[in-house]
Formats: structure tokens, C-alpha cells, sequence
């Protein structure tokens, strides 16, 4: 159903602004201080909106990668946010220890062993769009597909304008290790 993301972005050809590269690098500011994490946010929350009355029953379908044979995809701005979250929580080995990996299920890492998605105000956009069956059921024709790939759009050239060479969205496991590692 699904290859690159949810709702796959299509190609703008109107490339954001971009840092200067005279100045300081924004890499160097913390993500918890960059305006673009309240960017992130409010596109967050205007997703959140255009899926009032619809929102995850927290199932856990779409956390389980084996399971459902799809993985979100996230960008560097939605990794960036994901990480601050991760380390309010107290870091990869702390919700790691919390996660019951089962064989074949390939469990997301932030997943809770009580079921629950530790960073889920956080959570990338594949996530809070990822529509299981139960959710499709109950929005049906009603899905704002059009305003959702704009959100799409949004999101992709927020992560262009804050980070210069900023990697095209990745799986999030792939992402989260290679971020882990650094
Ligand atoms: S980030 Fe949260 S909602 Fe998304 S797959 Fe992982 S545990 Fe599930």
C-alpha cells in the first residue's frame, strides 16, 4: 500500500529559503532551541486537527514493522524532534529496556512493552497518518488526502530549510541507528 512515505511527497520545484552559509551552522543550535521545532509542531497540530475525531485507538498495528510490512519514513526535522523526545525519556538504552522485542514482529524501538508509543507526541508523521484498518473504517471517503500532502509538502521543505544537507527521508529504525551511533 504504502513504498516511500504514508503519503508520499511530491517534487516542489520552489526550493525554500536556506540558511546562509556565512553564518553559524544551525546544526549547532540544539534542535530544543531551533524555531523550526515549533514549526514542526504547529504542522503537527494542524495534522492533529484535520484528523480530530479519528485519532489512533492506539492498537499498535502500525508499530509492529513486521507485522503490517511498513515502516514510516521520517525526515531530519521529524528525527530531530523524535530524538529530543527520546532523550527526555532518558535515552535509547532507557526505552529500549522497555520495548519486548518479539521474533519476526520487528517491534518499533519506542514502543513500550505496555503497548504504548513513548515518544507519541512526538511521533513522525507516518505514524499519526498511517491509517489502520479500523481507522480507515471509520474515515472512510472523509480522508483529507489533498490537505494531508500539503502537510507532506510542509514538512519536507521545513527539513530542507533547517538542515542545508539534510538527508532525504529514511526508514525510522534505519535513521534512529544511524543517529544513535554518532
Ligand atoms: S514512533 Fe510511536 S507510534 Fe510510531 S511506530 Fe514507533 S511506537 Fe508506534
Amino acid at each position: 500500500m504504502t513504498s516511500r512515505r504514508e503519503h508520499e511527497p511530491t517534487q516542489d520545484a520552489r526550493k525554500p529559503a536556506r540558511y546562509s552559509m556565512t553564518h553559524a551552522s544551525p546544526r549547532a543550535i540544539p534542535w530544543r532551541k531551533r524555531p523550526e521545532r515549533e514549526e514542526l509542531r504547529a504542522i503537527y497540530r494542524e495534522v492533529d486537527a484535520l484528523l480530530d475525531g479519528y485519532a489512533c485507538d492506539a492498537s499498535t498495528d502500525c508499530c509492529r514493522f513486521g507485522v503490517t510490512g511498513r515502516e514510516p519514513y521520517v525526515t531530519e526535522v521529524e528525527l530531530a524532534e523524535i530524538r529530543a523526545a527520546i532523550a527526555e525519556n532518558g535515552g535509547h538504552r532507557a526505552t529500549r529496556k522497555r520495548s519486548l522485542e518479539i521474533a519476526g514482529e520487528r517491534r518499533c524501538p519506542m514502543l513500550t512493552a505496555a503497548g504504548k508509543c513513548s515518544i507519541y507526541a512526538a511521533r513522525p508523521l507516518g505514524c499519526r497518518t498511517f491509517f489502520c484498518d479500523a481507522s480507515l473504517k471509520k474515515m472512510g471517503a472523509k480522508l483529507p488526502r489533498v490537505k494531508l500532502q500539503a502537510l507532506v509538502r510542509a514538512i519536507d521543505a521545513l527539513s530542507e530549510k533547517a538542515f542545508v544537507r539534510g538527508e532525504d527521508s529514511r526508514p525510522l529504525t534505519q535513521a534512529l541507528s544511524s543517529h544513535s551511533s554518532k
